[in-house]
């Protein structure tokens, strides 16, 4: 049945064409209740000109929330709309309580979900959020953003209770609810309102430490009627605060995507905007109100009572008819809905006049620029120069969206996804070097790299991007968390890799280790040093680099013949992509099985052939693996060759992107063990950022791939590793290949039903595991 059909078969509510020339509208500001547990002095809800609120019923009935589920769905349907995303908000949402919330998500759902891809979302104060909530947030997938403005002293500054008490310990109390492992998912960001006595850098730091996915700043509600507060003499107080927190973030290395600064840096090199307040991207926004009344944004309470209002209303009109109202209208037209001055300004592309509320005056409406004018073009021109943001955690380590979670647990899982878990470990290997700067500091090797990689990460974010992808930098990054003794002046390393592939200036101290100094991605430099020399100079410039040590001056050219005693990584083309050949890193060692030395030349011929082979089998034999394994897989660390003849191979969660193999008898051996080995690399990025199982569940379960009993999280890596082996034996031909076939099939469907009936998986986890048996219910 396609997705249209399932609304045209409903005789209640027959489909509606879209109306000629209405911009559709894809997200809902929906009020579940209208009223708030927190008395905020600053909110533009029950403390500005309109005050609405008054009239409308405090919790929204069964039957307004039905309509309103069935015009979303309605509209995107009319307008083949690819995704919708509707937030739950108020007054405070979490007043309906869990089975309120439950009863309107599943209301949602049920008539959204069969149309298009709902986002769900829920904006909260978070002081009511309890365990029981969370279980229904994550159950339905519902992201949720809290409010926080920074510690105790600036969230208090306005978010208080009516009779003035704290709200600051009950919220902390709700994000750390949200970083629990079984909730993470339905973590999405904090929404913070500037106030220009709180100290910005405190404010940034107070929201770090709650390990948001998100920050996002908001300008106080302001307009020319009722101008934001500004201490004399300064001309743009809050482009100056918001500067503050972009140097400070800027020298953090972004641990964080911010939307505000993120949207100008995307907008300023084409980009689209994130946020409303910034870009001239359509606003498509419509709120629905607790009666059932459409509304314009919200933040038009702060003009003046009734700005908001359309006459329009869920029961009687459909969204095309909100989407037509002029003053909707208006804020999806772009340059053209905005004042001459803004047209005229030579910022409008970035700041697109500022939010839509801010511009309103007395006599003029909504025809003038931002009430924020002046900060908004200090802002922008002093953040010129700064390379667009690729948001490390945007797809990250907040979580995976369900889409996501869902292709990879059929087992292929497609190049987007993939693509997904690299950005997930790159935003872990960024969130351990964040955490490293501290004690980089205290080492001044280590604070010299830091400088640089901070440095490149503006001026060469690619080739810093490409050092911290390499599998072992994480590695050696979670040695340095784990144990005090791990050296953290490795990190000059990574820096110095990353200026040489920028073809950057730049000379630092670097570590040298038993003679050696090695360059995660480029290679290993041998040298003859004294027994207590522990650093070398190290100059690069856009030829190479030369590294000075005990009076010795080695010089080593990219393009050209280099020394003996340089070791470069083995770059090798294997199944028509780049591969590493990982024989020299000194963190590669993270596999049960013992590596292997540096190859001989002639094994690396031969080891760069059969990956070859190998890597053109999984393309052409598999169903579906290629993608996901051609977007992951980034190097192959030989293991020592034994003779014992066990085919071996192996994963790493700390080596994301790598796989550890024996050689293999023959290429179609070595195929299995790549399809094999990646599943687990997939899961590892899985599990990174998405609890499937309870972890304190200590129990056991016999597989019959091993002697000994496994932990959940082994049985749930071999269930997914052989799934996927299954599948390759399943798509050869041969009595061999079908007895191969039915043992893996047979292994994966008695674990797949002993992980089910254990009762140790998660919501999230349960579903994971159904996929899987949804694929290999599927195969003849
Ligand atoms: S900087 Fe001022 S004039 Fe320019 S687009 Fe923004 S609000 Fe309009």
């Amino acid at each position: 049945m396609s997705r249209a059909s399932v609304l045209r078969s409903d005789p209640a509510e027959p489909r509606r064409e879209p109306a000629a020339g209405v911009s559709p509208l894809s997200q809902y500001v929906l009020k579940l209740t209208s009223r708030c547990d927190l008395a905020c002095d600053h909110c533009y809800v029950y403390q500005h000109p309109d005050q609405s609120w008054r009239r409308q019923p405090r919790v929204m009935a069964t039957a307004t929330l039905r309509a309103a589920a069935r015009r979303v769905a309605e509209h995107a349907a009319a307008h083949r709309l690819d995704t919708v995303r509707v937030v739950l908000h108020g007054g405070e949402p979490l007043l309906a309580g869990a089975a309120g919330l439950a009863a309107a998500a599943t209301e949602l759902r049920g008539h959204i979900d069969p149309v298009t891809r709902l986002d769900l979302r829920m904006q909260t104060n978070g002081v009511l959020l309890t365990p029981e909530i969370c279980d229904v947030l994550v159950a339905h997938d519902v992201k949720v953003g809290v409010s926080l403005d920074g510690d105790v002293a600036a969230n208090d500054r306005h978010r208080r209770h009516a009779n003035g008490a704290s709200s600051h310990a009950a919220v902390r109390r709700a994000l750390a609810l949200l970083r629990r492992p079984a909730y993470r998912a339905s973590y999405a960001g904090i929404l913070c309102t500037i106030d220009l006595d709180n100290d910005p850098v405190r404010v940034y730091e107070a929201l770090l430490a709650e390990q948001p996915p998100h920050i996002d700043f908001l300008l106080p509600h302001a307009n020319w009627e009722r101008p934001p507060p500004r201490p004399d003499g300064v001309a743009t107080p809050y482009a100056d605060w918001l500067l503050a927190v972009h140097r400070r973030w800027l020298a953090d290395g972004r641990p964080v995507p911010i939307r505000l600064l993120e949207s100008l840096l995307s907008t300023a090199s084409g980009g689209t905007s994130r946020t409303e307040a910034v870009g001239l991207g359509f606003a498509d926004l419509v709120v629905i109100e607790t009666d059932g009344s459409f509304e314009q944004v919200d933040s038009l309470k702060s003009a003046y009572d009734g700005a908001a209002a359309t006459g329009l209303d869920v029961f009687r009109h459909g969204v095309d008819d909100a989407a037509a109202h002029p003053m909707i209208a208006i804020r999806q037209s772009g340059l053209t809905g905005l004042s001459a001055t803004c047209r005229d300004c030579e910022v409008v592309r970035q700041c697109g006049g500022g939010l839509f509320a801010h511009r309103y005056r007395a006599g003029t409406g909504f025809d003038n620029p931002s009430v924020y004018c002046a900060d908004l073009k200090e802002l922008i021109s002093a953040m010129a120069g700064t390379p667009a943001y690729v948001p490390a955690r945007r797809q990250g380590a907040d979580s995976l969206s369900r889409e996501v979670l869902d292709d990879l647990a059929g087992g292929r899982g497609g190049e987007g996804s993939a693509r997904q878990l690299a950005s997930v470990h790159v935003a872990m290997v960024r969130a351990l070097l964040v955490a490293l700067s501290p004690r980089a500091g205290d080492d001044p090797v280590a604070a010299g790299g830091w400088q640089l990689l901070v440095d490149l990460d503006v001026t060469a974010p690619d080739a810093v991007r490409a050092v911290l992808e390499h599998p072992f930098v994480r590695r050696w990054a979670q040695r340095c968390r784990d144990t005090a003794t791990e050296d953290v002046s490795y990190l000059a390393c990574v820096a110095a890799a990353a200026a040489i592939r920028a073809g950057v200036d730049a000379e630092l101290d670097v570590p040298v280790h038993d003679g050696a100094l090695h360059l995660p991605t480029l290679g290993t430099l041998t040298v003859a040093v004294a027994a207590d020399t522990r650093t070398a100079r190290l100059a690069v410039h856009d030829a190479g680099f030369d590294v000075r040590v005990d009076g010795l001056h080695h010089r080593v050219r990219v393009d050209a013949a280099a020394p003996a005693h340089w070791l470069p990584a083995r770059r090798v083309r294997a199944g028509g992509r780049d591969l590493l050949v990982e024989d020299t890193d000194p963190y590669r060692d993270c596999y049960d099985l013992p590596v292997a030395a540096r190859l001989a030349a002639a094994d690396a011929v031969r080891w760069t052939g059969q990956l070859d082979r190998a890597l053109r089998r999984v393309d052409t034999e598999t169903d579906g693996y290629s993608p996901g394994l051609r977007a992951l897989l980034r190097a192959v660390v030989p293991l020592r060759p034994d003779d014992s003849g066990v085919q071996r191979s192996a994963a790493a969660g700390a080596a994301f992107g790598a796989v550890a193999m024996a050689p293999a008898p023959d290429d179609a051996a070595l195929a299995v063990l790549l399809v094999h080995e990646v599943q687990h690399l997939k899961l590892d990025a899985v599990l990174d950022v998405c609890d499937l199982f309870d972890r304190h569940d200590d129990r056991r379960l016999t597989v019959p791939w091993r002697t000994d009993p496994r932990p959940v999280e082994g049985v749930l890596h071999g269930t997914y590793a052989h799934l996927a082996v299954a599948d390759v034996w399943r798509h050869r031909s041969g009595p061999a290949a079908a007895a191969a076939f039915r043992r893996y099939r047979d292994w994966t469907d008695g674990a797949l039903d002993a992980l089910l009936g254990l009762g140790a998986l998660t919501t999230a986890g349960d579903r994971f595991v159904r996929r899987m048996r949804d694929t290999l219910d599927s195969w003849p």
